[in-house]
């Protein structure tokens, strides 16, 4: 096989034939309830079901995230972030971790069902654009899979979201300034002090100091405690940046 062959036989020829493939195949029906029309461009999610998204809006902790209930003027910190320092300054999501966004998550990482991924694109680009379009943010940079998930999954759901938000913004993606260098399980069935014990080395700078100063957005698909983006977030410094916050398309509790 010649070398310009191998590199087209790669994701982005199996991509390209993916999208096409899924315009022809699929009938234009939302891919929840399979009962109303929706297409490709909205993610075949339907108007219907686009109801149950639930939009992370004030108020909300000024640190975390987390949304919170009632009427809160001043800006405030959460139980969650009490007594804990993160390695970002702040994180904030697009929506609320409800059951119907676990279920397209999980499908759209574990099932490659990528025509999910203009829906949940739409929904970071949508909520994240208006407060980072007018701040000095130079880069944008995926939580890494280890190089084994990387092989398994085929595809880093993180880095693809991100790619997705460095197009709306106009900002560089890097996905190699760190590196997961731990295998780590998932980690839905730990406990909150278990999560942070067990990711608090996953994550090193690649090649050393290879940023300096950027002001970073750190891009990953769901936050939970924050144990992850915040490991993260830490190599990132190491690796030079100025500043890192975090954005993900959906936040759990
Ligand atoms: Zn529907
Ligand atoms: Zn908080």
């Amino acid at each position: 096989m010649r070398t310009e062959e191998k590199a087209n036989s790669g994701w982005g020829l199996f991509k390209a034939t993916l999208d096409a493939a899924l315009n022809f195949v699929y009938p234009p029906v939302c891919q929840l309830c399979g009962e109303e029309r929706a297409a490709a461009r909205e993610g075949y999610v339907g108007g219907k079901c686009w109801t149950g998204v639930r939009f992370v809006t004030a108020p909300f902790c000024d640190r975390c995230g987390l949304p919170f209930d009632g009427d809160i003027i001043h800006p405030f910190r959460c139980e969650n972030c009490a007594g804990v320092e993160f390695g970002f300054r702040f994180a904030r999501s697009a929506v609320t971790a409800n059951a119907m966004m676990l279920d397209i998550i999980h499908r759209y990482k574990y099932h490659q069902a990528l025509w999910f991924e203009p829906f949940l694109a739409d929904l970071l680009a949508r909520q994240a654009k208006p407060p980072l379009a007018g701040a000095p943010w130079d880069l944008i940079v995926p939580v890494p899979l280890h190089p084994v998930k990387l092989r398994q999954r085929q595809f880093n759901q993180s880095e693809r979201l991100a790619r997705c938000l460095g197009r709306v913004l106009g900002l560089p993606v890097n996905a190699r300034v760190v590196w997961r260098v731990q295998f780590t399980e998932t980690q839905t069935r730990l406990s909150r002090p278990q999560r942070a014990a067990n990711v608090r080395a996953a994550f090193a700078p690649r090649l050393g100091k290879e940023l300096h100063g950027e002001r970073v957005i750190l891009v990953d698909d769901v936050m939970t405690t924050g144990a992850t983006t915040s490991a993260c977030a830490r190599a990132l410094r190491k690796a030079g940046a100025g500043d890192v916050c975090v954005w993900t398309v959906a936040r759990g509790t």
